[in-house]
């Protein structure tokens, strides 16, 4: 029913996203494109020009490798295998995952745990069993939630555990990463214009044919058929996270999928939407994650001692519109809403 919903609420963000975009008749004869499911989100890779083709296949195979190799759930994957062991080698590709969630870890002070599975799973949000856990439960679990206790050596990919019961979950960064890898292997099959849309995250590739800028929509958190307002970018990673994107209700409470390290609840700090916009996909989708947790005044702190690595815009809970400064010529709020820029 949840994955139904989801997969309905993904399409119509992709439409969404999609429908903000121009394209003028030349450049559809040029376009070339695939929709896949995967990793629970439909997914579309839009092509232009020579290799147009060449390069979705490429996509295609990738996308399939990476769900294989990274759905946490599945302890035929190499995430689940080391997940039930407590210990084993990460292929290159985790190796890369890892690294990256650890250094956000750190720059996050703790915001962004990839060891937040434990806690994932007694939500039920491995499994679509949604329940709320009991006080007790949270606090047994959020003891096993801390990535300064996974032991890494990047060089050999060898990761182990120093507690029992720790799990790690690539969730958050793993549709960054996927949308990062397409970047490369469609700059390698020598397309210069490509957009990648993984259920709303979106990686642009050079700018469009005509060599104007790629115009991305981004969601309302509060109505999937509404648009907060646009981002004209190129080269770009223009990631989005919220607590619409899944959730449950119980006794008409709202519960979702970002959770607060510290706390071990859904993060309830303020925001419904965090859109980062940076040239790499994983940090993007990592930071989206995490500045949700994080909250308005922290993440636009964040941001004032990070604003080289990258931009955003936040929604609170007023919906209200927060742009950090560098999108000021790149974003344009719609619906009747203005933004405060930081
Ligand atoms: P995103 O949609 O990119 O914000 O990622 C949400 C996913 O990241 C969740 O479904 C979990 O798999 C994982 N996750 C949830 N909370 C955290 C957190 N505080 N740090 C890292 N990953 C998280
Ligand atoms: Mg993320």
């Amino acid at each position: 029913m949840m994955k139904k919903l989801l997969a309905v609420l993904t399409a119509v963000l992709l439409l969404l996203t999609l429908g903000a975009c121009r394209s003028e008749p030349d450049e559809e004869q040029d376009m070339h494109t695939k929709d896949i499911f995967a990793m629970d989100t439909y997914m579309t890779v839009k092509t232009y020009g020579k290799n147009g083709e060449e390069a979705l296949t490429r996509s295609e195979k990738e996308i399939h490798r990476l769900d294989k190799l990274l759905s946490t759930g599945s302890a035929s994957s190499e995430v689940g295998a080391i997940n039930e062991k407590g210990s084993g080698t990460l292929s290159k590709d985790g190796r890369v995952l890892l690294k990256k969630a650890l250094e956000l870890y750190d720059m996050t002070d703790g915001a962004f745990d990839v060891s937040i599975y434990p806690v994932m799973k007694l939500w039920g949000f491995t499994d679509q069993e949604y329940k709320v856990p009991k006080d007790s439960q949270l606090q047994e679990a959020l003891a096993l939630v801390n990535a300064g206790d996974i032991v890494f050596d990047a060089k050999t990919g060898d990761v182990s555990f120093a507690k029992d019961g720790m799990a790690m979950d690539f969730g958050g960064i793993a549709k960054g990463y996927t949308s990062q890898r397409l970047t490369e292997i469609i700059k390698d099959a020598g397309v210069e214009s490509a957009l990648i849309n993984l259920g709303g995250n979106v990686q642009t590739v050079g700018t469009r044919p005509d060599g104007s800028d790629w115009r991305i929509g981004i969601q309302a958190p509060d109505n999937e058929e509404d648009v907060i307002g646009g981002i004209e970018t190129h080269d770009m990673a223009v990631i989005t996270s919220g607590g619409y994107e899944r959730f449950f209700e119980e006794d008409g409470v709202r519960y979702h999928h970002i959770i607060d390290p510290s706390t071990g609840y859904p993060a309830d700090n303020g925001l419904t939407s965090v859109t980062i916009v940076c040239d790499d996909g994983m940090t993007a989708d990592g930071l989206s994650t995490a500045l949700f947790v994080m909250g308005k005044e922290k993440a636009m702190e964040f941001w004032k001692a990070h604003k080289d690595l990258f931009q955003c815009v936040l929604v609170d809970d007023d919906g209200a519109l927060y742009v950090s400064e560098g999108l000021k010529e790149g974003f344009t709020a719609m619906g009747g809403r203005t933004a405060t820029y930081f």
